[in-house]
């Protein structure tokens, strides 16, 4: 009888211990110290038909294991119960997880860091500005009055708050950079830009252009040149030639339109440059008197130069992207290719 209440204890420990469901743990309870047929209740019941001189001990020792299974449960009760929530709800830990999706930076992002890092490499610093504009800076300050025909060639988004639009350039950074700061300056700012224009594979409403301006005493369209020259070379490589044509800009006086030569063809001539050899990038130019006095600057003291460009432009050129809109689209099958 001993042997036997000894064996159940041992099977007990042994299937109460590998446990691991709160269900299972409640018929263990039931096999072992049920009210009715649980094996050591049996055995505690029958031991008044044992002999009298046997009766103390196996009482004894039968009561010892119910305290012990008893515990045995308790202990597995709590262990169960202190298991993370998914767990308890009969999450199975053995199966493959599913990965996470990791995130990038945008192809625009790329673009950017990189033109910014190019122009940190010769000292200029990061400016910035917001998207919501006055129409003082966006164009009184940058030497386009209300009645300048230039105006014409930005298709603005006015907003309903008098005087304020969409920023049509980031040049407007350049003009509160100049507010808060006496020369020299040497700062390039990036961003949104936004025009009424109907989307097709080469235009958007939303663009974004990285822009330039540097002015100190002395600077010269000769300064200009080498840092577009510095810009092409770090982009597309040594080889890269460029070339400036006239231009009007009403900010800039003279302006100018660079070309790269052509990254594709070395100038032979190609789709992509329309057998020209040549890709237009942008325009820069020196900087107006006019915009220097809107700034409190004086004009007969400095000079400068301002360059901007368009990085959707750019993207499209370096990754061979055909259609301006994939960069707003968020679709990620052209998102996660870069
Ligand atoms: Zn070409």
């Amino acid at each position: 009888m001993l042997d036997r209440i000894e064996e159940i204890r041992k099977d007990a420990e042994q299937a109460i211990r590998a446990c691991a469901d709160p269900k299972a743990l409640d018929l263990l309870r039931a096999r072992y110290l049920g009210r009715g047929d649980g094996m050591l209740t049996e055995i505690l019941r029958g031991i008044g038909t044992l002999d009298a001189a046997l009766r103390p001990k196996v009482g004894e020792v039968a009561g010892r294991a119910k305290n012990e299974i008893a515990a045995l449960l308790e202990e597995a009760r709590a262990r169960l119960d202190s298991r993370p929530e998914a767990a308890q709800a009969g999450f199975d830990t053995t199966l493959p997880g599913r990965r996470p999706a990791l995130g990038r930076r945008h192809l625009l992002t790329q673009i950017t860091d990189e033109l910014v890092g190019i122009f940190e490499r010769i000292g200029f610093s990061l400016a910035d500005g917001p998207e919501v504009e006055t129409e003082y800076h966006n164009f009184d300050a940058l030497n386009t009055p209300a009645d300048h025909p230039a105006r014409d060639l930005h298709d603005t988004f006015y907003l309903e708050e008098g005087g304020l639009l969409l920023r049509t350039h980031t040049s407007t950074v350049q003009v509160r950079t100049m507010e808060q700061m006496p020369p020299p300056v040497r700062v390039i700012s990036a961003g949104r830009c936004y025009r009424r224009d109907t989307p097709d594979a080469t235009h958007h409403f939303v663009f974004h252009q990285i822009e330039g301006l540097w002015v100190d005493k002395g600077v010269t369209f000769g300064d200009l040149k080498g840092v577009i020259i510095y810009l092409a070379h770090q982009l597309f490589g040594e080889e890269v030639q460029v070339r400036f044509r006239p231009h009007f800009f009403p900010f800039t006086e003279p302006s100018a339109e660079y070309d790269f030569s052509c990254i594709f063809c070395k100038g032979e001539g190609c789709r992509v440059c329309k057998r020209t050899g040549w890709i237009e990038i942008a325009g820069a130019g020196m900087v107006d008197p006019a915009v220097f006095e809107a700034v409190g600057y004086d004009p007969e003291a400095v000079t400068g130069f301002a360059f901007g460009m368009g990085i959707d432009r750019l993207g499209m050129l370096k990754y061979g992207v055909d259609d301006i809109r994939a960069f707003l689209e968020s679709d990620l099958r052209f998102i996660e290719q870069f």
